[in-house]
């Protein structure tokens, strides 16, 4: 075998074609494609109309086994399923993936372009900024923090007359009054209570955002200014993709959809145990001015010259980690009946494909097709009692050498995942994403112990190695299972209480023997129910690294009880979101971060050292 050279290596050494003649391939009109350079563009939302007849393609979820830290290749089989399937099978086909946040690409991760000969490219647009939809949500977010701080300030430091005869006139607050109405109610001092939103500090659950992993920001006091006359306050940043806007992108259908989601998001509760919303702050119109651009989704191309839309990248734990409901929606019409849109579900299937279906389908009215399991005999050895693997460290003798005990043994954790899957209602095909250490023998083990699992197929794939040729297998083993008949379900209805939804998933998905709800998510329960939010899905926040809450876990663990410390609400994107452990919302840097390798050469202003 050839050694396959470093990710930028192999991304630079092939010319994208001009955007604009692969906008044209697709079907795009030229009025419908805004070109941001030549390797970039924004489709208008204006095409959802025109094509509005046209019948959709199949619809792949890509989704993996519970994973090692290093990643076992669910982007990189999503990138060589559309290669093959769009280059070596001649078939209309979308990739529909999310934009990665940059605060891991110079922290520990690297970029999230898939891998080898199967990536997206230019691997450096799409792993910085490119077009500024996440630099949009951080402006978006972060005006909403700057509002919540002035209103309590201004709220504090005036009358009630003086605070009404302010907002109301400029209808900025929560009540828009006609100039008579104005006049009478200005007389009203019960009315003038009405422009107090009397937000409790304390319960103010917006934060911050920046896409940079920040570690000090992670708690910090705010209002240390004199100016803001001692009125300080702890909180905290997130990263940009945790922001629940980020969410909302992910998740909206329109503009008009997302007008009225960014209304509807719950920022604080006021004394008195009303919730406050983005539009009781006035700001709900700023913010999908500010979003107007982001909400169209990006055309870019794979390496072998498939199209490819890179639309909003949720957090895959306190939110639902899937790229966006538009441009899935897109790029099935474009495709057309015979053909196929792969998208990715970030972390596990326990995690990504349950939300993939709970939320992001029950949203979008869409119904999947295929699932394709992605496994590797690495991660299937760990599951079987290997040695803990660890980023930036040699992998143990375990992993590097033929070992069909630990391997069999591990192939439990598949099993449950394919079961998963099943759950859905939705033929499973699992992609055995080959590296160059397995054997034959550890191959084929793996694609037998699925197959026997219920499995509808599974093959070896390459394509890491070799590009869409080397997942050709696995594209028609999805074209076939497309073909199968598929029964669609959720997991869960939605007007169940909160705490039977969690304990669904904790049952069914995670295999625990019940839930335990801690005292504050006991409250959350309480007071989301009696503020009408109870029949949102569920979002869990959970470690991607086991079935259970702990990551150590490996296999499939029995005999826990789920601890739910929290529960949180998005209300505006449309879930509510417990927390089992607590979930570090920015990362931070390592000693030796990605940075280090990376920099401009000025003569050819290449971007060196992303990987
Ligand atoms: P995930 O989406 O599941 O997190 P990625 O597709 O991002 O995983 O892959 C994780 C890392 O592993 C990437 O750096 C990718 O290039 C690399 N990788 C994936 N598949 C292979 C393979 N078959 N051989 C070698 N490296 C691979």
């Amino acid at each position: 075998q050839k050694p396959v050279p470093s990710d930028i290596v192999i991304s630079r050494s092939c010319v994208p074609k001009p955007i604009d003649r692969l906008a044209r391939e697709v079907g795009l009109l030229s009025d419908e494609v805004e070109l941001y350079g030549k390797t970039k563009a924004k489709v208008q939302l204006s095409i959802v109309k025109r094509l509005q007849a046209q019948p959709d393609g199949k619809y792949v979820v890509v989704t993996g086994i519970t994973p090692t830290p290093l990643g076992e290749g669910k982007s990189t089989t999503t990138i060589g399923l559309v290669q093959a399937l769009g280059a070596h099978m001649n078939l209309n086909v979308f990739a529909c993936v999310r934009q990665p946040s940059q605060g891991p690409t110079f922290g520990i991760k690297g970029g999230a372009a898939g891998g080898g000969y199967s990536q997206v490219i230019p691997m450096e647009e799409f792993n910085l900024h490119l077009t500024g939809d996440i630099h949009a949500i951080t402006a978006a977010n972060n005006l909403v923090a700057a509002a919540i701080d002035a209103r309590m300030f201004h709220e504090s430091t005036q009358s009630d007359k003086a605070l009404y005869n302010r907002l109301v006139p400029l209808s900025g607050g929560q009540r828009k009054f006609s100039p008579i109405q104005i006049n009478r109610l200005r007389i009203s001092v019960f009315i003038t209570r009405f422009a107090r939103l009397d937000i409790d500090p304390s319960s103010v659950t917006w934060q911050r955002v920046l896409d940079t992993n920040d570690r000090f920001l992670r708690k910090i006091t705010i209002g240390q200014s004199p100016t803001e006359k001692g009125y300080t306050r702890e909180a905290q940043f997130d990263i940009t993709v945790a922001s629940e806007i980020m969410a909302v992108l992910a998740l909206t259908s329109s503009l008009e959809d997302m007008r009225q989601r960014m209304a509807k998001m719950v920022v604080a509760t006021s004394r008195s145990g009303q919730p406050i919303t983005t539009e009781d702050l006035g700001v709900s119109g700023a913010l999908t001015v500010l979003m107007k651009d982001a909400i169209k989704p990006n055309l870019m191309q794979t390496l072998e010259g498939t199209p490819v839309f890179v639309h909003a990248g949720p957090f895959a734990n306190i939110a639902h980690g899937n790229s966006s409901i538009l441009a899935d929606k897109i790029a099935l019409k474009l495709v057309g009946p015979e053909g196929f849109v792969v998208t990715e579900a970030g972390f596990g299937a326990d995690i990504g494909m349950e939300k993939f279906f709970n939320i992001k389908c029950r949203y979008s009215g869409l119904r999947p097709h295929v699932v394709v399991l992605v496994a590797t005999v690495r991660a299937l050895k760990m599951h079987g009692g290997g040695p803990t693997v660890t980023a930036g460290m040699p992998l143990p003798k375990e992993y590097v050498e033929e070992n069909l005990e630990l391997l069999e043994k591990g192939c439990s954790n598949m099993r449950k995942q394919i079961e998963n899957a099943q759950h859905f209602g939705v033929p499973v095909v699992v992609a055995v994403n080959g590296f160059k250490t397995d054997t034959e023998a550890e191959l084929d083990l793996v694609c037998s112990m699925a197959k026997a699992a219920g499995a509808y197929d599974a093959v070896r794939c390459s394509h890491w190695a070799e590009g869409g040729a080397g997942a050709v297998a696995l594209g028609q083993a999805v074209q076939r299972a497309s073909g199968a008949p598929s029964n669609f379900k959720f997991l869960y209805d939605l007007e169940l209480p909160i705490a039977d939804k969690i304990r669904i998933i904790a049952q069914k998905i995670y295999g625990a023997d019940d839930i335990e709800l801690l005292p504050e998510a006991q409250h959350k329960v309480e007071l989301y129910t009696k503020q009408g939010f109870g029949n949102l899905p569920i979002c869990m926040a959970k470690t991607h690294l086991s079935l259970s809450h702990e990551a150590d876990k490996k296999g499939v663990p029995t005999g826990f009880v789920l601890p739910i410390r929290d529960i949180r609400a998005s209300v505006g994107a449309g879930f509510l979101f417990p927390l089992v452990g607590t979930m570090p919302t920015i990362p931070g840097l390592p000693t030796r971060p990605c940075f280090y390798d990376i920099d401009l050469d000025p003569e050819t202003e290449q971007v060196n050292g992303l990987f």
